[in-house]
């Protein structure tokens, strides 16, 4: 070989092993308060991380000067952890995410994203998307990839699809290092998805407060039981929890005064041990920091405090709640199956956020023989409930104001 050629070759080599070792991307500046991180699967996963649903925005479009500083801040202390899908941002979220980590080596974050059930409509459908989804994000394989949102309207989607086979496919590919599904149905539905395959995790949406007046409790619990690590989603409920009623602030205040709403929220889901990370969506850099500060200067939740947090639920609910516990016995009798504690959970979520628009949707997702204007006013249930309460009339009473309520956020 000639000396010119030599050389060339060899720059052409040193090169190359420089652009496989990570050559021209950041550097991660590690800052001195890491989070707290939990193991999934021998990985260290920071507890918090960042959910890519409601980004930060600017003149109606994504602000990737604050995303981008949101991103090195999150990474230098160690929340490494992005989780992104198909729709979010109206399908902008995804390479908006990509466009900042592309700078970053692959290896030092997770990135999570979601194959959209209700749009597959063939197994397809899954690889059409999901190579979609690889190139907006930049990316040669997602970290952690879920079936998104299994619920009674999509779960035929995902059943008749193979949506699972196909992924799998992807997984022994090694697009994907872990399986999972994020979930909106009711227990026995989760039950029954849990058991179908062998899921490396699940994404439930838990909170103090769902946990007492719908179902987040039991959906934990079967999750638990069946060994299933929890991604946790809406902590903060949509932000409900960090705008809590004046009644509820005080006591929270009285309680734990160096607590935050929402460090409090968040604190309470880390009291769940299947849990390894909560997503929780941060629209700008300040409330990332806060977020952040509350993992670093982490402190475990105690006993009294989830007192407080039972207590704090109570006053929401009371807040013109219908003080139903949730027991079901009135389910065990009801001819028509009404499902009585859902639709007065949803009611009583609504009386304390407000958000009348949230209220018609999740109402809406009931099924609609379950709902209230299916009752006949036979007063079977309210002989069964123990709190009392005249069920017919409360279930009229939400009927007439779910019909008004979209209007009201
Ligand atoms: S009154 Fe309505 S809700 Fe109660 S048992 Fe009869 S049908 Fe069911
Ligand atoms: S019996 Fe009463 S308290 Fe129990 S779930 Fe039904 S409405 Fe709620």
């Amino acid at each position: 070989m000639k000396r010119r050629e030599f050389i060339i070759n060899s720059a052409l080599a040193l090169g190359g092993v420089a652009l496989m070792s990570g050559c021209g991307k950041k550097e991660v500046k590690k800052a001195e308060n890491q989070v707290v991180k939990r193991k999934f699967d021998n990985l260290e996963i920071p507890l918090i991380a960042l959910g890519c649903m409601r980004l930060p925005m600017r003149d109606g479009k994504i602000d990737m000067v604050e995303l981008d500083k949101m991103v090195e801040y999150a990474m230098e202390h160690g929340a490494n952890y992005f989780d992104t899908a198909y729709m979010y941002v109206e399908g902008k979220s995804e390479n908006a995410i990509g466009e900042v980590l592309k700078k970053y080596p692959r290896e030092s974050f997770f990135l999570t994203d979601k194959n959209p059930a209700y749009l597959v409509n063939s197994p397809e459908d899954v690889h059409k998307i999901f190579n979609e989804q690889l190139k907006k994000c930049q990316v040669e394989y997602f970290d952690n990839y879920m079936v998104h949102n299994i619920n009674k309207n999509t779960i035929k989607n995902y059943r008749d699809n193979d949506m699972y086979g196909e992924l799998l496919k992807l997984k022994k590919e090694g697009k994907i290092k872990h399986l999972g599904f994020s979930f909106h149905g009711d227990p026995d539905m989760l039950r029954e998805v849990i058991k179908e395959h062998k899921w490396d995790f699940c994404q439930l949406q838990i909170n103090y407060l769902d946990w007492e007046v719908i179902n987040a409790k039991e959906l934990y619990e079967i999750a638990d039981e069946a060994n299933v690590p929890v991604i946790v989603m809406e902590p903060l409920r949509g932000g409900g929890l960090c705008n809590l009623p004046e009644k509820a602030a005080e006591k929270l205040k009285d309680d734990c005064p160096n607590d935050t709403q929402a460090s409090f929220g968040l604190r309470w889901v880390t009291s769940k041990p299947r849990v390894f990370t909560i997503l929780s969506g941060m629209s700008n850099l300040q409330q990332l920091k806060e977020n952040i500060d509350t993992f670093t200067n982490f402190r475990e939740f105690t006993e009294a405090e989830e007192k407080t947090a039972h207590e704090v639920a109570k006053i929401i609910q009371s807040q013109g709640a219908i003080n139903c516990t949730a027991c079901r016995y009135c389910m065990e009798v009801c001819p028509r199956g009404i499902n009585i504690p859902a639709i007065f959970g949803l009611y009583n979520v609504y009386k304390s956020n407000g958000n009348g628009f949230m209220f018609k949707v999740n109402y809406e997702a009931l099924k609609e023989n379950e709902r209230a204007d299916k009752c006949i006013n036979c007063h079977l249930c309210s002989k069964n409930c123990p709190q009392g309460l005249d069920i017919p009339a409360l279930l009229k009473k939400v009927d007439a104001e779910v019909k008004v309520a979209a209007d009201k956020r």
